[in-house]
């Protein structure tokens, strides 16, 4: 049989079905080897075309430098609570962080957008070591496929809320979420996008018209102490962003979700609450509370579960539905706010 052997610019990782098997045809296969290599990547974890046995010897052989797209694992720390941090060696050398966050009966993926972030937001470890370029769909997947190799359990939900902004990589954000949904099989709605709200778009993500639930970092219940938090807030008023999100339940008819980070004594006031809560009112969304994760570079504090406690009960005297999350992984460097590339060690 004579094989032609392309070596292949944009990795496997990511392609649907029709774009493998339209891939194995260019490589001079019968189609039927594309829902084999589907079945390869996405199921039996394959990192290299040699590792598929069901392949002719011959062209496993002639075609291994194919690049399928996986990372390598550099380190892996666990928390005493279970949750598993994994820095990844991406194929330039950059690393990046996922986190494999286990509950009873459900196996929830944070991962990464960006290497690094640009946004700069003053609690959180990633802004401060700067950006350095959009992740490509591929290793937005790959983070799922590790930790799902890793716990040897499916993956139930994806959360965006690792390193980067994923609405300034928003087309390989929606590439990933189709390949996670329609190759991996994981439900639209276990999957979380979080977004600090870039100008725009919330509505143009919303015209994709998924069934995934959008997360806001708001974190402020007013303009200029979102500025003090945020810097991007400067070209993106409260008002604008909050009509966006209005924009976005109109479109898709899914609530939103307001992430609010409670620093001890800056914006976990009652009037905090009570502000929030007037802009919220009779909206369709919910409000996730996040005490504080601490991180080195500033000093911020975590209220205490008092002040917590008061902020949703004021929250809730609004009708406003409200839960709070403890980010889990903290003893590994891993919850929420505290994923950096600073944290790596060769
Ligand atoms: N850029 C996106 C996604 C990454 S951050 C966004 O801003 O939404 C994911 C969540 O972790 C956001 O709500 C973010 O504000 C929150 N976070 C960041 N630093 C944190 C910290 N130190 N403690 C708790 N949550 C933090």
């Amino acid at each position: 049989m004579t094989t032609l052997i392309q070596s292949s610019i944009t990795p496997l990782v990511g392609k649907s079905l029709a774009e493998l098997t339209e891939w194995v045809q260019a490589q001079g296969q019968p189609a039927y080897r594309g829902k084999q290599l589907h079945q390869w990547i996405y199921e039996r974890g394959a990192r290299s075309l040699a590792d598929i046995t069901v392949f002719p010897k011959q062209w496993r052989t002639a075609a291994e430098d194919t690049n399928i797209g996986r990372s390598t694992i550099h380190l892996r720390s666990v928390a005493p609570d279970g949750t598993v941090k994994f820095l990844l060696r991406l194929g330039d050398g950059h690393i990046i962080e996922a986190v494999g966050i286990p509950t009873e009966n459900r196996l929830t993926v944070c991962v990464s957008s960006q290497v690094g972030c640009p946004m700069a937001c003053d609690f959180c470890a990633t802004g401060k070591g700067g950006f350095v370029r959009n992740l490509a769909t591929h290793e937005i997947v790959d983070q799922v496929l590790t930790v799902q190799e890793d716990f040897q359990q499916r993956v139930s939900n994806i959360v965006f809320m690792g390193m980067g902004e994923p609405m300034l990589n928003i087309d390989n954000t929606i590439a990933a979420i189709r390949c996670l949904n329609q190759d991996i099989g994981i439900g639209q709605r276990g999957i979380t996008v979080s977004t600090v709200g870039i100008p725009g778009h919330i509505r143009r993500f919303a015209e994709h018209q998924l069934q995934v639930t959008l997360a806001v970092s708001l974190h402020a219940s007013n303009q200029t102490l979102r500025e003090h938090l945020i810097p991007s807030a400067h070209r993106y008023s409260l008002e604008a962003l909050l009509d966006e999100c209005r924009d976005y339940v109109r479109l898709t008819g899914r609530r939103v979700t307001f992430e609010y980070i409670l620093l001890a004594e800056l914006n976990d006031c009652p009037e905090h609450a009570l502000e929030l809560g007037s802009h919220l009112r009779g909206f369709q969304s919910h409000v996730n509370l996040i005490p504080y994760n601490p991180i080195q570079e500033v000093d911020y504090k975590r209220p205490t579960e008092a002040r917590v406690q008061k902020f949703v009960s004021i929250l809730k005297k609004q009708h406003i539905a409200v839960s709070v999350r403890y980010s889990r992984g903290l003893e590994a460097d891993a919850a929420c706010g505290q994923l950096r590339a600073s944290a790596i060690r060769s």
